[in-house]
């Protein structure tokens, strides 16, 4: 309570990444004259949180995550005669190209907007982020925009938080909440620099994180009973 400062994750919190990697993992194939089938797209999104899992747990950078992503994946699947490069280029491209929303965001991010200072805070690639916040239209309802890419550190990592600290002018860790999905990149992130937490749990998933949330919402709405 008392907050003035709200952190929002971006994918799976205000962005449905879910979809957006679905549309655009079909779409970039279809690009290269391959017909992709539902267990080749469930064999490619095993892989990819496995890669995006380890990047979190600093086992792997972010640049050998996506130097690797392709080239693995379509050695994997015996697939021959493209450039993982510029599959992963057509790949990003419909990435930024998607702007389905959460349900409520929208609504939720604009009755907040005034009464707060509403940042974004993510794990991502800069232009595909900043794309996808300009074509929802809700790019100018955040004053800040936190992207691990331009910082040089992912959440959960304590440096990206201090730099959001900076960033957003947040003098007392206890005026801002972090909202997001991740156990691991937000609310253990957040809880150990300091903030207040809400996790976003819309499928209602068992806790089995490092930090207790301070708050847990299933739907976006419930923020309302929070701030
Ligand atoms: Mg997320």
């Amino acid at each position: 309570m008392g907050y003035t400062t709200l952190l929002f994750d971006l994918d799976g919190t205000i962005m449905d990444f879910e979809a957006a990697q679905y549309h655009s993992f079909f779409d970039t194939f279809a690009h290269f004259s391959i017909k992709a089938d539902e267990a080749m797209h469930n064999r490619y999104d095993a892989f990819n949180s496995s890669l995006w899992q380890q990047l979190e747990h600093g086992e792997i950078t972010r640049k050998q995550l996506f130097e690797q992503r392709f080239p693995r994946f379509l050695q994997s699947e015996g697939i021959t005669g493209i450039d993982p490069d510029e599959l992963q280029k057509q790949y990003f491209k419909g990435l930024s190209e998607s702007c389905v929303m959460m349900d409520g965001a929208r609504e939720l991010l604009q009755s907040l907007y005034g009464k707060y200072q509403l940042c974004i805070i993510t794990n991502g690639v800069a232009s595909t982020q900043r794309k996808r916040l300009i074509d929802s239209g809700i790019n100018d309802l955040f004053s800040y925009l936190i992207i691990s890419e331009e910082i040089g550190f992912e959440k959960p990592d304590h440096r990206y938080f201090e730099a959001v600290k900076k960033v957003c002018h947040i003098d007392d860790p206890k005026t801002a909440l972090v909202i997001g999905d991740s156990l691991n990149a937000d609310i253990f992130g957040g809880a150990s620099f300091g903030f207040d937490t809400c996790w976003y749990n819309p499928q209602n998933k068992a806790f089995n994180g490092k930090a207790a949330p301070t708050y847990t919402v299933t739907s976006l709405s419930d923020l309302h009973k929070i701030v």
